[in-house]
């Protein structure tokens, strides 16, 4: 039988900087899972004294889930004083540090030597993945006692507790109970206002329960139920989703591990439409992603990158007064580059960018300025502008997406 004890790691819960919600979620999450906790405990970032704090714990229990303390600063102590008490080395995980590079990446930022400690772990240990952020949790077992260590921020800690810790919990729990989730993928709508429009219904739901979760500009809420078998699980999950749908069902595109692409993709065959695209701000970055899905030869036809003005001219016919008239950045020239493609390529639909990617203004527009162009072949027109935040490649990537959501929605009215 399973023996829970949670020990919260950080010394600015030790003065009352923050409360220890880490503890009460988790036990809460135990709880559902019918595994007794019979203690929490919080200690500093102190070496020795969480290293007497773990004593005290293994000898009464066999399962100690920790949190916090996985980070990159000198403080952060958890895993090395965890490795100690197991005699055990700390060993660079590949797929952990691949991800960290990746994030920085994206995100424009330099890697710091210090952000590469985040992917080490614990010689032996069950690696589980951070899908909000950079530390990896980690499972170490070893005659009969089971030490999970957790990242300290609820953001990263709930996603990798509900993806990960739970169905390894009742992998070594042995428990017929199993766990089915549900993930609704929403667009369109920020993750502040979907929290609040849902809160209560997650707030209020026990099984299923309701986890949102937010990255690159989407927001998912994962339903996840536990039951005996899947045939009692779905009819439980169409009975959340339905509340959630009858809330913020409009930004509502997907289920599980779909993408706005993949979607939009989905759409154009179901239609039996071609595409074609032309990027000034983006770069050739929407025609990337697309392609990057087996099959999309079967709905993209190509497209055009028209970085200047006279790119523009000489390759998708934008008229030079549209451009000296409202300029590169603006409606017009978005709806020309749209039909010029649709065009010149001989596709279905037309799908184009301009904007301002960044750091300086262009053309009298903000930096995040952006028109996203459409035309099909039945004459029809449209054009979105968008007003976005972030660092230069972080509009550049919204803006595909925005691309995919808009002209999904678009092609469905
Ligand atoms: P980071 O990479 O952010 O340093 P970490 O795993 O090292 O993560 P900590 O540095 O211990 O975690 O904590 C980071 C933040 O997470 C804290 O400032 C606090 O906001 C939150 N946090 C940590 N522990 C808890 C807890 N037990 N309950 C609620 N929030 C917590």
């Amino acid at each position: 039988m399973l023996r829970g004890e949670i020990l919260a790691v950080g010394t600015e819960l030790l003065l009352g900087q923050i409360a220890n919600t880490n503890a009460q979620y988790i036990s809460k999450k135990l709880a559902e899972m019918g595994i007794s906790c019979f203690h929490h405990s919080v200690v500093g970032d102190n070496p020795d004294r969480l290293e007497d704090t773990m004593k005290i714990a293994m000898n009464r229990s066999n399962l100690i889930i920790l949190t916090g303390g996985l980070g990159p600063t000198k403080d952060d102590l958890t895993k090395e004083t965890i490795a100690k008490l197991f005699g055990r080395t700390l060993v660079m995980d590949s797929k952990a540090l691949t991800y960290i590079e990746d994030y920085f990446s994206k995100k424009g930022r330099t890697m710091t030597e210090n952000n590469k400690k985040q992917a080490l772990v614990i010689e032996g240990c069950e690696v589980f993945p951070n899908d909000q952020g950079m530390a990896p949790g980690m499972l170490v077992s070893e005659g009969g006692t089971h030490v999970i260590l957790l990242p300290g921020p609820p953001k990263e800690m709930q996603p990798m507790f509900e993806s990960y810790v739970q169905p390894t919990l009742m992998r070594i729990a042995g428990k017929s109970m199993s766990i089915h989730s549900r993930v609704l993928r929403f667009f369109g709508i920020g993750e502040a206002q979907l929290e609040t429009v849902v809160s209560d219904l997650i707030d209020s739901q026990t099984n299923p329960t309701i986890a949102p979760l937010a990255s690159d500009g989407e927001v998912t809420l994962r339903l996840t139920a536990f039951t005996d078998s899947k045939e009692k699980a779905v009819p439980m999950l169409d009975e959340v989703e339905e509340k959630i749908q009858a809330r913020v069902g409009q930004f509502l595109y997907g289920y599980d591990d779909t993408s706005l692409f993949l979607e939009l993709k989905k759409l154009l065959e179901e239609k039996r439409w071609t595409l074609s695209c032309a990027e000034s701000l983006t770069g050739g970055l929407f025609q990337g992603e697309y392609c990057s899905m087996s099959g999309a030869s079967q709905t993209f036809v190509g497209g055009v990158v028209s970085y200047t003005n006279d790119v523009k001219q000489m390759l998708l016919a934008v008229r030079p007064e549209t451009l000296a008239s409202y300029g590169a950045v603006s409606e017009p020239c978005a709806i020309e580059m749209a039909k010029g493609v649709m065009r010149q390529t001989g596709s279905d639909v037309g799908l184009s960018f301009t904007g301002v990617a960044g750091p300086d203004p262009l053309d009298g527009q903000p930096p995040g300025t952006v028109f996203i162009g459409m035309a099909d072949k039945s004459g029809r027109t449209n054009c979105v502008k968008l007003e976005l935040t972030g660092h230069r490649n972080v509009v550049r990537q919204r803006t595909c997406k925005h691309g995919a959501y808009q002209l999904m929605k678009w092609l469905g009215e």
